[in-house]
C-alpha cells in the first residue's frame, strides 16, 4: 500500500508522488490517511487521488473523528483576521534574505497552488483501532485536543514504525498560535506522547512525521519521545506552579525557565513556538487575559493613552532622543515601550515609526521562534512603507467552504452584519435545505442577526426554500442568490426583500487591515456576492 499525507496544494503534491513512483518503482494510491485537521495535511488531496474514485469506494480516505468539522470548524469565525495576521507569524511577505523572511519554522514556506479538500470516508471513533488495508495493519491512536484537536498517530506492527502524525516534531510546537486559534492543552498533548511511548515507542524502529526527518533506532525514538513529552508537561506544570504563587500572564514569560537538560535537547527547542509565547498561553488557558490587578482590567485603548504619555515623556523630541539611547545601549523592549506610545500618539511621525521599526527588527533578529521573528520584522515592514499592496486577498477553496455546516455560514452572516446600517429592521426567516432536510430559525431584532438549527417559526415574514447542493453554488461565489431565486433554485414565500436588506448590510471583510498605526492602505474593496464565503482561515503549520 502506498499511504501519501497528501501536503498543502494539489501541485506540490502530485509532484511528490511523481518523484516517489520515479525513484520508487510505479505503483497506485489504494488509501489516504490523513493524521489532522489542519489545512497543509489534506488540502493536496486531489493531487494523489480522484475523488471519484473515493464516492465509489475504490480508494478509502481514513481520518480521526470530527475530522470533517474540525478542518474548518478553527477557521471560520475569525477567518479573515487569521489570515492577516498569517503575514506576521509566516511573514510572507518580508523579502528573502537574511535581514527578512529565512524560515518558517516547520517548514521553508506553505506552497502556494489548490487546496482541497476531498471528505473522510472511514472515521477512526475508538481511542486505539485497528485496520488493514492492502495487507497493511495500522494501528491508529487519537489524540484529540493535541496540536489539532482532530488528530491521530498511526502505528504499523508489521514495520515496527511509528507516524506520530505532527504531535512530535523537532521543535516545541505552538500551545498558541499567532495566526490565532482557540489555546492548545500541553498537558493532553504531553499525555498523548506518553500514551504512544508506551503503546508503541519502546517497539519502534523509526519514528516519522510531519515537518521533520525520522528518527531512527529504538533508544533514540524514546529520548525524542521523552523529551517531547517532558517539554510539554513541563510547560503546563512550571507555568501553573508559578501561576499558583501569584505569577500573572504579564510576567510569566519573564520568569518561566525551561529545565536546563530540555534546553541542552535539540528536540525542545522554540523553532516553533516560542517559550514566551506558550508560557503566557498556558496562563491564558486556565485563568484568561486578566493579571488580577485594576489598572489592566478596562485599560484605555494605546490610542487613548499615547498622547499622554507622549506629553508627560515631554514630547516627541524627547522619546526620540532616549530611545535611540536605548536602542544603542541594546535595550530594545525598552525602546519598544516609549516609542510604541509615540507611534500611537502620532502616526505620522516619521522618526518615531522608523526608529520603532529599528526596535522591532532588532528584537526579531533575536529570536529563535521563526513566528516571533516574522511578527517582529513585518510589523517594522508595515511601518517603514505601509502594508505591502498588490498582494492578492486570499480566497478559500470552494471544497472547504463546502465544509462549512448550513448554521456556520449563517453564525459567519451574523459577524459579517453591519449593525450600525441595520436601523430598526427586523425579520423572522425560515431557511429550508430539503435535500439534507435541515431547517433553521434566522431572526434579526435588535441590531443582532440569530440563528438556530432545527427549528422554525410559525409566523415568518419569509420562509426561504433550497437544497443544501444549490445554497453551495451561493456560498463559493459561483451562483449569486438572486440568480438561485430567478432559477427556481430558491423558492421565497414571504416578503422576499428581506434578503436585499440582509445582502444590504453585509460587510466583505478585506485582508489588509492595519495592526500598526497609520499603516492603512488605501485598498480597493474587491466586489463579490453578498452571500459568498470567502474568509475561512488558514491553519497550515498549526
Ligand atoms: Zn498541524
Amino acid at each position: 500500500m502506498d499511504r501519501v499525507r497528501p501536503l498543502t496544494a494539489k501541485e506540490t503534491a502530485s509532484a511528490a508522488l511523481a518523484l516517489v513512483n520515479e525513484h520508487l518503482g510505479a505503483r497506485s494510491v489504494v488509501a489516504v490517511v490523513y493524521s489532522h485537521s489542519h489545512g497543509d495535511h489534506f488540502g493536496g488531496a486531489h493531487g494523489v487521488v480522484d475523488e471519484a474514485d473515493v464516492r465509489s469506494g475504490k480508494v478509502p480516505v481514513i481520518a480521526p473523528v470530527g475530522f470533517l468539522e474540525h478542518a474548518v470548524a478553527e477557521n471560520v469565525y475569525a477567518g479573515n483576521a487569521m489570515n492577516r495576521r498569517m503575514f506576521y507569524q509566516y511573514g510572507s511577505l518580508l523579502d528573502r534574505s537574511p535581514f527578512g523572511h529565512v524560515d518558517q519554522a516547520i517548514g521553508k514556506g506553505v506552497a502556494a497552488g489548490s487546496t482541497g479538500l476531498i471528505a473522510p470516508t472511514i472515521d477512526i471513533v475508538e481511542d486505539i483501532e485497528e485496520l488493514t488495508i492492502d495487507g497493511v495493519r495500522m494501528v491508529f491512536q487519537n489524540t484529540p485536543g493535541t496540536e489539532a484537536p482532530a488528530e491521530m498517530n498511526t502505528w504499523f506492527p508489521d514495520y515496527k514504525a511509528f507516524w506520530a502524525a505532527e504531535n512530535i516534531v523537532a521543535t516545541v510546537h505552538n500551545i498558541y498560535t499567532l495566526r490565532g486559534a482557540l489555546v492548545r492543552d500541553a498537558l493532553e498533548w504531553s499525555r498523548q506522547i506518553n500514551k504512544a511511548l508506551y503503546l508503541f515507542g519502546n517497539a519502534a524502529d523509526v519514528m516519522f512525521a510531519s515537518h521533520s526527518w525520522p528518527r531512527w533506532g529504538n533508544q533514540r525514538i524514546r529520548e525524542v519521545m521523552r523529551t517531547q513529552r517532558d517539554a510539554y508537561a513541563h510547560l503546563n506544570n512550571g507555568v501553573m506552579h508559578l501561576a499558583n504563587q501569584g505569577v500573572t500572564i504579564n510576567e510569566i514569560h519573564r520568569v518561566y525557565q525551561v529545565p536546563e537538560s530540555l534546553q541542552n535537547s535539540w528536540a525542545a527547542r522554540s523553532y516553533h513556538g516560542s517559550v514566551e509565547h506558550n508560557s503566557r498561553a498556558v496562563i491564558n488557558r486556565y485563568l484568561g487575559y486578566w493579571d488580577g490587578n485594576p489598572a489592566t482590567l478596562i485599560p484605555l485603548a494605546p490610542r487613548e493613552s499615547a498622547p499622554l504619555y507622549v506629553e508627560m515623556m515631554g514630547g516627541a523630541d524627547a522619546i526620540v532622543s532616549r530611545a535611540q539611547q536605548l536602542l544603542e545601549a541594546g535595550d530594545y523592549l525598552l525602546a519598544v515601550e516609549v516609542l510604541n506610545r509615540l507611534v500611537y500618539a502620532e502616526p505620522e511621525h516619521v522618526a518615531g515609526r522608523r526608529l520603532l521599526a529599528d526596535a522591532f527588527e532588532q528584537v526579531g533578529y533575536q529570536q529563535e521562534s521563526p513566528s516571533v521573528r516574522n511578527s517582529f520584522l513585518a510589523a517594522a515592514l508595515e511601518l517603514r512603507s505601509g502594508i505591502p499592496t498588490g498582494v492578492a486577498p486570499k480566497s478559500t477553496g470552494p471544497d472547504l467552504v463546502r465544509a462549512l455546516s448550513t448554521l456556520q455560514f449563517l453564525d459567519y452572516l451574523g459577524i459579517r452584519l453591519d449593525s450600525s446600517a441595520v436601523g430598526d429592521v427586523t425579520f423572522v426567516m425560515n431557511l429550508v435545505t430539503p435535500d439534507n432536510d435541515e431547517s433553521f430559525v434566522v431572526e434579526l431584532s435588535n441590531r443582532t442577526l440569530t440563528s438556530l438549527q432545527g427549528f422554525l417559526s410559525n409566523t415568518p415574514d419569509l420562509t426561504l426554500t433550497i437544497n443544501r447542493t444549490d445554497l453551495e453554488k451561493t456560498m463559493i461565489g459561483v451562483v449569486p442568490l438572486q440568480q438561485q431565486v430567478a432559477s427556481g433554485a430558491a423558492v421565497l414565500d414571504g416578503d422576499p426583500t428581506i434578503l436585499l436588506t440582509l445582502a444590504g448590510v453585509l460587510t466583505q471583510f478585506e485582508p489588509t487591515f492595519a495592526i500598526m498605526p497609520g499603516t492603512t492602505p488605501d485598498a480597493a474593496a474587491v466586489p463579490a456576492d453578498a452571500f459568498s464565503y470567502r474568509d475561512l482561515g488558514d491553519s497550515s503549520g498549526g
